[in-house]
């Protein structure tokens, strides 16, 4: 057995006997159970592992945090709980790696140490109130600026995830009025509190929280708090949901494998007549159909996740795993609260949480429409183009 295979048993049994039992106590922001948890993982070496080693990290490869083959690869193991990655301090690798990529040298000398140990939190923050997370041209913050290399920001955003508990945030502002859209963003570090930016209000969503809307009431961030050259906003946020839907659609296979396991053990115990659940041909089938969904997931997943790590075009792998990761999340909660009946409504069996994600996973980090016509059009010039078919076969001849 290799490392990486150790690594994985431990993450999966750590996930599985620590976060999964308190996981309301999680949800309620706990802090103190939070922290118990993450001096767990330190002292099981199962803490930061894919952030870099220079700045405290595990060091774990990409490759080796996002792939198993067929198997399930570290970051599915940890996603098997929406708590896992934060627990185990892999929930900031995306700002980690646009920091260490983008950021000033002296601001990433200030911020990476602290993220990588968990010192400081950091939220990420692009959609606003009244306009279309998924037409940035729509949005309306604004960074003007203010004569003496500083910039001046102003706005509202929302859905911010993890915003409560973030002493800084990535912020996406407009920073030209009139220039073509893709240019005409940058993103910027700022500060919460005096200063920075303020919560406004924590939302409830289906029921459950995490989420805030924050307000940018005219701050001030210095030149050396923008990421990446001014204008360059979009170009870099792009990089950024390459990995992260990749992420996302990973940790929703390792959600729905939980799913698919419940429903197993629950029609496999429940005695009804003279045998079990198990015996009736229309639970075999939702298990079937479970099962295959997350299969199916976890192989599109495991492709997109191997073109991201090493660099290569990728855009229709992830859009693929994260739609087939999403679906298969649906189908397998919704499958095993069927059979769980009137009980799987109850907050204990952690399958109403699991179905909120299932329904915000379609429209989070790029709805299903976005992706399924995007890559429905990239598809479609592939075919014309050849590039999809190889031999290009010319079977309308
Ligand atoms: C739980 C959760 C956490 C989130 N965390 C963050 C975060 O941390 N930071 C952040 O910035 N944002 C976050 N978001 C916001 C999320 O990324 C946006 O909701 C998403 O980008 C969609 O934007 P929107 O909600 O403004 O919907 P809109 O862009 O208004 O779209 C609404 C609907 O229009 C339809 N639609 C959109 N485009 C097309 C199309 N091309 N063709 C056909 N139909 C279309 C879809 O049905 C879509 O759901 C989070 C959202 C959720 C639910």
């Amino acid at each position: 057995m290799n490392n990486v295979d150790e690594v994985r048993r431990r993450v999966r049994e750590f996930v599985a006997e620590r976060v999964i039992p308190v996981e309301p106590e999680l949800d309620r922001g706990d802090a103190p159970t939070l922290a118990r948890l993450r001096d767990a993982g330190r002292a099981e070496g199962l803490y930061a592992l894919p952030l870099p080693v220079e700045y405290g990290g595990g060091g774990l490869s990409l490759s080796d945090y996002l792939s198993a083959g067929d198997d399930r690869s570290v970051a599915e193991l940890e996603g098997a709980s929406d708590h896992g990655p934060d627990v185990l301090n892999s929930a900031c690798l995306l700002t980690v790696r646009m920091l260490c990529r983008h950021a000033h040298p002296d601001v990433r000398a200030e911020l990476v140490p602290g993220l990588v140990s968990g010192r400081s939190r950091s939220c990420y923050a692009m959609t606003e109130p009244g306009a279309a997370g998924s037409d940035p041209a729509t949005l309306r913050t604004v960074a003007v600026p203010a004569g003496d290399g500083d910039w001046i920001l102003t706005g509202r955003k929302w859905f911010i995830s993890g915003a409560g508990a973030a002493d800084w945030a990535i912020v996406l502002a407009r920073t030209s009025p009139d220039g073509p859209t893709r240019s005409a963003f940058t993103l910027f570090l700022v500060p919460s509190g005096d200063g920075g930016f303020r919560v406004e209000r924590e939302l409830d969503v289906l029921g459950g929280g995490g989420q805030f809307e924050l307000m940018l009431p005219t701050v001030r961030v210095p030149a050396t708090g923008v990421l990446g050259e001014v204008g360059q906003g979009l170009s870099l946020a792009g990089e950024r949901i390459g990995l992260g839907r990749t992420l996302r659609a990973l940790r929703w296979t390792g959600q729905a494998q939980r799913a698919v396991e419940l429903l197993a053990a629950r029609v496999s115990g429940r005695r009804l007549g003279s045998g079990v659940l198990a015996d009736q041909q229309l639970m075999q089938a939702l298990v079937f159909e479970a099962e295959l969904a997350v299969r199916s997931a976890r192989s599109l997943t495991a492709r997109a996740a191997s073109a991201v790590a090493s660099g290569e075009r990728s855009t229709v792998e992830v859009a693929m795993a994260k739609l087939a990761a999403a679906r298969a999340l649906g189908l397998a909660v919704d499958s095993a609260i069927q059979a769980y009946g009137a009980e799987g409504l109850g907050a204990h069996t952690g399958l109403p949480r699991l179905l909120r994600w299932a329904r915000a996973a379609r429209i989070m980090d790029g709805s299903d429409e976005l992706l399924v016509s995007g890559t429905g059009r990239r598809l479609l010039r592939d075919y014309r183009e050849g590039a999809a078919a190889a031999p290009a076969t010319d079977w309308a001849r």
